[in-house]
């Protein structure tokens, strides 16, 4: 029988959970209760096998910037596909679309980050920083310098490297990991770990543990620091104010690289370009990946300033993967960035989109689960708590108060995500206004279900 849209979905869910083994998914449950099939989508639309129609508040995995359904990208695909569907950029190779799209990025990217890295994914662009910056600091004559500092609850992927430069310990738990060489200090986790300090005590006090790292480990032994202008997949943590200029201060200081992994806040998240625009860092290497190609086509990269691009050029790096600068990629990236800037998606979403998001998002501190709520430009994230005034957890089964949240989203229509008791959201750069209010409307009903 040919599988297909048109087949029962049990059947499909059968299908799927006899053969096909599924990313941060339990099996059994899977098999047990079958995976919700979607079948196309449009906008910010998603419609599953039964013919309901779903707000996708996450952008799929916080990636479909520019929304579903866009023919210009499927046919900068085909043209692409037809012309020259693959070839490599390794030995003294290109092609126009892996040129275009450098230049493109070199244009785009703030300050003089004016050199791509081409990787197929975020995990893969991050394992090629941490080989980047070990191997910079060693053609510089400084070999030791090759620790790289990193953030407890981040995440900057699932290969060994990037998993290992996150700081989930659900994942390091599994397969052993960290690798060597990578030491986790804290987030600015304000709302969970802040206590009596005020945000921007807290800001600076989080800060300054990378400072107290740097001269724990020694300066002369740290490569790099990588994080998240917003911790996104570790629950929407936006920094308060004092954070990123101390951590730049520090960088700075110490002579430290700093990773801006942006594969998340790039590409108009933030409502600006870039995160690090919206937080005023200077990287010297930046992830992307994700709304690169608003998810239409698998891409990631290192984008990489003047200064270590000129030592890295002195070398051979011994790094490359089949796919870096994939043609058919790089020209659905490029369709992707015309349409984000001649339309004014990026502009729009940052004047117009976010601050009325926000108005509506904070509306939901009146519910009697919700803490506090955080927007930074087109993402957020609302607390779960028993208690506002206290800022109190749901100790003893952590979690469960967003699991149960995250389900009745599931059955209003509505995707959010759930981390531990945090609710985010990540809507495509495209949401209207009334599709704000429909969003809200359902994350108001599936409270209220979870309360
Ligand atoms: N970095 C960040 C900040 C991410 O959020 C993600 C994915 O969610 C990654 C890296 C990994 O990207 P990919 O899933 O494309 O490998």
């Amino acid at each position: 029988t040919l599988i297909s849209n048109h087949m029962p979905t049990a059947e499909l869910q059968a299908l799927d959970a006899a053969h096909h083994m599924h990313p941060f998914t339990n099996g059994n449950e899977l098999a047990g209760r079958g995976a919700r099939v979607i079948t196309r989508a449009k906008g910010v639309t998603l419609t599953d096998s039964e013919g309901n129609d779903i707000l996708d508040a996450m952008a799929g995995l916080w990636c479909v910037n520019i929304g579903y359904g866009r023919d210009e990208l499927a046919e900068a695909a085909a043209r692409q596909m037809k012309e020259l569907p693959y070839y490599n950029t390794f030995f003294m190779t290109t092609h126009v679309p892996a040129i275009a799209l450098a230049d493109k990025l070199a244009k785009l990217a703030p300050h003089d980050l004016n050199h791509v890295f081409y990787a197929g994914s975020g995990s893969e662009a991050n394992d090629t920083n941490l080989r980047m910056v070990r191997t910079y600091w060693a053609q510089k004559g400084k070999p030791d310098k090759k620790i790289v500092i990193s953030r407890k609850n981040a995440y900057h992927g699932s290969s060994v490297g990037s998993a290992s430069l996150g700081g989930m310990s659900g994942m390091h738990a599994q397969g052993g990991l960290p690798i060597p060489d990578i030491h986790h200090i804290n987030q600015p986790h304000w709302w969970a770990e802040g206590g009596d300090m005020s945000p921007e005590e807290f800001g600076l006090a989080r800060a300054r543990e990378l400072e107290e790292a740097i001269h724990e480990l020694g300066e002369d032994k740290v490569a790099a620091f990588i994080a998240e202008p917003v911790q996104g997949a570790g629950g929407v943590i936006v920094p308060p104010e004092t954070y990123w200029p101390e951590i730049q201060r520090i960088c700075d200081t110490y002579e430290i690289l700093l990773i801006a992994d942006e594969v998340i806040c790039g590409f108009g998240r933030t409502g600006n370009w870039f995160g690090s625009q919206t937080y005023n860092i200077r990287p010297h290497i930046m992830t992307i990946a994700k709304g690169l190609s608003s998810g239409y086509a698998p891409i990631g990269g290192s984008l990489v300033c003047d200064e270590v691009a000129e030592v890295m050029n002195d070398c051979e790096f011994a790094h490359g993967y089949t796919y870096s600068g994939h043609p058919v990629s790089c020209a659905v990236a490029l369709e992707n960035l015309r349409i984000l800037e001649e339309e004014g998606i990026v502009d729009r979403a940052g004047a117009e989109t976010a601050p009325y998001l926000k108005e509506k998002w904070d509306l939901l501190t009146d519910h009697p689960l919700v803490g506090e709520a955080k927007i930074a430009g087109l993402m957020g994230s609302i607390a779960l708590t028993p208690d506002k005034s206290s800022r109190a957890a749901f100790a003893a089964d952590a979690g469960t108060a967003g699991l149960i949240c995250r389900e009745a989203c599931f059955g209003n229509n509505l995707v959010m995500r759930h981390v531990g008791d945090r609710m985010v959201i990540s809507p495509p750069l495209v949401i209207t206004k009334p599709e704000i209010d429909t969003m809200i409307e359902r994350a108001w009903r599936s409270l209220d279900q979870a309360h």
